[in-house]
């Protein structure tokens, strides 16, 4: 039987054999596996993750830094592309005419049933396609989340943009407007709300203040783990 539990923000897999003792392994795609005892119970597992949690970290950003080379994107299938944390393979479809979305606009690249579905005559532009879907979909949650955020920090957002901000997640513009960078949308929903959080809390304190993180803390109490999350997988969250 295995069981998935998520401890600080890392996931991990609990593969329940007949051994005496707790082990884990960290696997080169950056899964990782607890071994577990068949009746070892749920919150010792839980606080044997956590003493380690440092140490997973560490394993974690070097299999990240020696994948990092290893990522190509050339747009084939049965590639991984990254959406709010989750990895969705890409599949190419030779349809001719592209696809129609849900509100009946035609589309050549869309999430469909678990898959990342790509035109195969559109395959040449599949960076492209991806970052403007990217973009859609930032743009997308912002607007959900903007004013869910503006009226718990307090501070209210006249306009914001999604642009490519290089290896920034986002920045704070002048009289009340926002930029986003359309990688925000790959990392999980929780480090995404902390990115916008962090850049709205800007919004009253420039610097990285005490009292800046005292209004982040407020709307995020774990904002340490996505701080982290990030330095750890920031370079993953790319295409
Ligand atoms: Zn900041």
């Amino acid at each position: 039987m295995t069981d998935k539990i998520i401890v600080h923000d890392i996931e991990y897999l609990i593969k329940r054999t007949e051994r005496s003792s707790l082990g884990i392994t960290v696997e080169r795609d950056g899964k990782v596996t607890i071994n577990a005892p068949l009746r070892a119970d749920l919150k010792a597992i839980e606080r044997f993750v956590s003493s380690k949690t440092i140490w997973i970290r560490q394993k974690l950003a070097y299999k990240s830094r020696t994948n990092r080379e290893r990522v190509r994107r050339d747009f084939v299938s049965g590639q991984g592309f990254l959406y709010l944390g989750k990895s969705y393979r890409l599949r190419l479809i030779s349809n001719g005419t592209g696809f129609v979305d849900q509100k009946g606009v035609s589309t050549s690249l869309r999430l469909h049933n678990g898959y990342f579905e790509l035109s195969e005559r559109e395959k040449e532009k599949g960076k492209a396609l991806f970052i403007k879907w990217y973009r859609k979909q930032t743009e997308d949650q912002l607007r959900v989340r903007i004013p869910r955020y503006g009226h718990r920090i307090g501070v209210s957002v006249k306009d914001f943009r999604v642009l490519d901000l290089g290896n920034r997640w986002a920045s704070c513009g002048k009289r009340g407007a926002l930029n986003f960078s359309w990688r925000t949308v790959m990392a999980p929903i929780q480090v995404f709300d902390y990115i916008l959080a962090h850049e709205m809390a800007h919004m009253i304190e420039r610097g990285h203040t005490e009292n800046f993180w005292r209004i982040v803390s407020r709307v995020i109490s774990d904002y340490e783990d996505h701080k982290t999350w990030l330095q750890v997988h920031g370079v993953e969250l790319n295409i």
